[in-house]
């Protein structure tokens, strides 16, 4: 619940809205899951949570360690399903990667989630319980290490803006300081281009944007992003710089997100049309390297193919990012994330999953 859902739920059982303040900051400042610990509540209010409130972590199923110090966690969801969250820290700064649904319905050709279909979204809490868990996981709640997440993208498995109420009150715990406190500018949302829930969104929320484009035309994004049949590009970019325009702060720009796929749409033509395309779009560009599965009949282009692509945008002008592999050892790297979802069209089929990380900068 957020800080608002926590207020009107003490009302209604006649409490003050403060206890909101004291159950947050039980929660995701001191890391306590057990209602019994919580002394300040007084023991009547504590009784009575008891008996109608959880407060239950994720249940984790696996958690890895790479070399480079990535660290990915598998968990299991209700329902039987598995998620899969990674922190990649780098430097000064952590970012966690986490999931908003359990598979994808969305079907883009070149992603693993999306092979796998749709089981179901995520709760609020199985989401906010990524960033509890890489935290819990550290032993940083009250040890005063620092922070051990600086920044989250919603960019694991699932397509959030479809999983809209939820994600926006996960999104407000992270920002919430009573929470996790995070700036808005260091969350950033990936969406595949829901249109109506980004206009929606631009309502109620002031965090980061990637979009994933991956093609300069309609004609090639039609193949590989399914959703672009129903709000083609032209759409999708105007409600992005529909977006920026709501913030506060005019500095922002869009992040366009394009995976660099062998042959289909990393030639220095797709590159040149990009450049037209997003000529006066306020926006940084990240090039992801496609990263491989089962079945998916693509390639990852050459590192040549990636720096001739690159070079074209950075000499238009743009600034040009380029996402490096990071926890491939424990299979955390792009591309390598397997979760699971028991559907029953495509039952427990594992596929491995695209993950990429972050990496700067180049431009
Ligand atoms: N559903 C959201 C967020 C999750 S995916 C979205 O599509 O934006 C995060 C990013 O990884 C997206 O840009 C997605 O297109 C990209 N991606 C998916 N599969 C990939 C793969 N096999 N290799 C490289 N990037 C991939
Ligand atoms: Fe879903 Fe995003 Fe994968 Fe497309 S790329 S299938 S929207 S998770």
């Amino acid at each position: 619940m957020t800080r608002a859902q926590l207020e009107a739920f003490f009302e209604s059982l006649g409490d003050k809205k403060f206890r909101a303040q004291q159950v947050l900051k039980w929660i995701h400042h001191q890391g306590v899951a057990d209602i019994e610990q919580m002394t300040n509540l007084g023991k009547n209010l504590r009784q009575q949570l008891l008996e109608i409130a959880e407060v239950r972590p994720p249940e984790i199923v696996s958690q890895q360690d790479s070399e480079d110090g990535t660290r990915k966690w598998a968990i299991r969801v209700d329902g039987g399903g598995l998620v899969e969250t990674v922190l990649i820290p780098d430097g000064n700064r952590a970012t966690l990667c986490v999931s908003s649904q359990v598979g994808c319905s969305l079907d883009c050709s070149f992603c693993s989630t999306g092979k796998q279909g749709f089981q179901r979204d995520l709760s609020a809490a199985e989401i906010i319980g990524q960033v509890w868990l890489a935290i819990d996981s550290y032993d940083a709640f009250q040890s005063g290490k620092g922070r051990v997440v600086t920044n989250v993208v919603l960019m694991g498995m699932g397509e959030p803006l479809l999983n809209f109420d939820n994600v926006v009150s996960a999104m407000d715990l992270m920002l919430e300081d009573l929470a996790y406190g995070i700036s808005k500018r260091r969350v950033t949302l990936s969406t595949s281009g829901v249109v109506p829930a980004l206009d929606k969104l631009a309502e109620v929320s002031e965090v980061s944007l990637a979009i994933s484009l991956h093609a300069p035309n309609d004609a090639l994004r039609n193949t590989l992003v399914p959703i672009n049949k129903k709000y083609p590009i032209a759409v999708l970019l105007n409600s992005a710089r529909n977006y920026l325009g709501k913030q506060t702060d005019n500095k922002r720009v869009v992040t366009v997100e394009y995976t660099l796929i062998a042959g289909i749409n990393d030639q220095p033509e797709h590159a040149r049309e990009l450049v037209e395309l997003l000529r006066d779009f306020p926006c940084k560009i990240n090039l992801i390297p496609f990263n491989s599965f089962p079945q998916s009949g693509y390639q990852r282009p050459s590192g040549n193919a990636v720096s001739r692509f690159w070079k074209v945008l950075v000499d238009a002008g743009f600034v040009v990012t380029v996402r490096t592999t990071r926890g491939d050892d424990i299979s955390a790297a792009c591309g390598q994330l397997v979760g699971e979802v028991v559907d029953r069209t495509r039952r427990s089929e594992r596929y491995q999953r695209a993950q990429t990380q972050v990496v700067e900068v180049v431009g």
